[in-house]
């Protein structure tokens, strides 16, 4: 088969940054994007979030990542222009798309609002097109999206705050919502404070919950309960204060991005407690039969959210003033940037400013 050729497979020009290879490094790269179809919302991309998702898919971690790869589901925006059978968005509105671009639209998954589940969703990046072309994410100069996809970002929401909650926002407030860990008064684990966990504290603490965080080192305890809200902060190393701690929690929701220990979560939540994974380690988590049985415990799992909710936990979002701390950083950072995020230096995400640093 001939080699793609990236600028002429569509017929706009577009650039971004790619990763070429497992190395992951990020360089200048020219593609192109399809024309605005019928259904389609095109615009201009101002802010993209760094996912910590971003980074496994640039490395291969998960073994299904297709080269080259521009990362980036959680890209905000403003519309420049709208297909003729558009109905809900119009030029110069403040936009934006997380990590779905499309599904098969027809399934059950998908007649429930629930496109995330879809056996055949598109993801944002790396993924098959209808038209078998690969799906290029948000490091880039503008988006050409389905309006379904769109989800609209509220007026009081600066829109690089507002850009991680497309991905990190959803897949935290999703869980909350299903496992029913959202009834105030309830108290609440999150373990991991990057971009999920800490979007996790700021949605429980919302809802009315208690919120504990636990965290690999002391590092962040300051700022997780004064600036985030926690009210509690354990070091899941001491192993002192994770045994204070036992049974003392309905929920929890792990983001933890590599291979962690999960019987000592186990231990802390109450009988009939939930545990739920979020974070996408590339090894298997151990989990013995012994300690879920022993309090009727329920380990589960939860991908981003689908479309209706996603802009439901925005327009919470913008009832509660919630946006992500974020770290905005110029484009040719960005390879610095994915160091140190693999370090868990970062409070608490990374966002890109595309419009005043991307240039062709
Ligand atoms: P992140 O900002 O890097 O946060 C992950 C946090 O996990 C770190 O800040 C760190 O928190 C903790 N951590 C890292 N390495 C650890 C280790 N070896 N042991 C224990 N804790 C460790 O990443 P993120 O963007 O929030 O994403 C988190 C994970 O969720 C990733 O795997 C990502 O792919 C996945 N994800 C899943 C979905 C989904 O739909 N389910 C959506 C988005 C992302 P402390 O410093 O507090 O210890
Ligand atoms: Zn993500
Ligand atoms: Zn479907």
């Amino acid at each position: 088969m001939a080699p793609v050729d990236h600028e002429k497979e569509h017929p706009v020009a577009a650039y971004g940054y790619a990763a070429r290879d497992t190395s992951g490094h990020l360089s200048p790269f020219k593609f192109s994007r399809r024309a605005t179809g019928e259904r389609d919302v095109t615009f201009k991309i101002t802010y993209c979030g760094i996912c910590h998702s971003d980074l496994h898919l640039m490395k291969n971690d998960w073994g299904n990542s297709s080269y080259p790869v521009i990362p980036g589901h959680e890209l905000v925006g403003i519309v420049t222009e709208v297909g003729s059978k558009v109905t809900k968005y119009k030029v110069g509105d403040r936009v934006g798309v997380g990590c779905l671009v499309q599904s098969c639209r027809s399934c059950a998954n998908c007649e429930d609002n629930l496109e995330n589940y879809c056996p055949r969703k598109i993801f944002t990046y790396g993924s098959n097109n209808l038209d078998g072309t690969i799906t290029y994410g948000g490091y880039s100069n503008f988006m050409v999206c389905d309006e379904h996809f769109i989800v609209r970002i509220p007026i009081n929401l600066p829109l690089d705050g507002a850009a991680p909650l497309l991905c990190a926002g959803i897949t935290v407030y999703s869980p909350l919502k299903y496992y029913g860990l959202d009834k105030p008064g309830m108290h609440v684990g999150v373990v991991g404070l990057g971009g999920l966990g800490h979007m996790a504290v700021k949605f429980a603490k919302a809802m009315g919950l208690k919120v504990t965080v636990i965290s690999t080192s002391p590092n962040k305890k300051v700022e997780a309960i004064e600036r985030l809200g926690a009210d509690a902060f354990l070091v899941s190393h001491d192993t002192e204060q994770m045994r204070a701690a036992k049974g003392t929690m309905d929920g929890i929701i792990d983001t933890v991005s590599a291979a962690h220990a999960v019987i000592p979560l186990l231990a802390l939540v109450k009988t009939n407690g939930k545990v739920v994974l979020v974070g996408l380690p590339e090894k298997p988590l151990e989990l013995p039969a012994f300690p879920v049985i022993m309090g009727r415990k329920l380990v589960g799992g939860s991908c981003i959210g689908g479309i209706k909710e996603t802009q439901e936990m925005f327009d919470f979002a913008a009832k509660h003033n919630i946006t992500a701390n974020v770290e905005v950083i110029p484009i040719d950072y960005v390879n610095t940037a994915m160091e140190r995020l693999l370090k868990s230096d970062v409070k608490y995400r990374f966002v890109i400013d595309i419009a005043n640093t991307l240039k062709p």
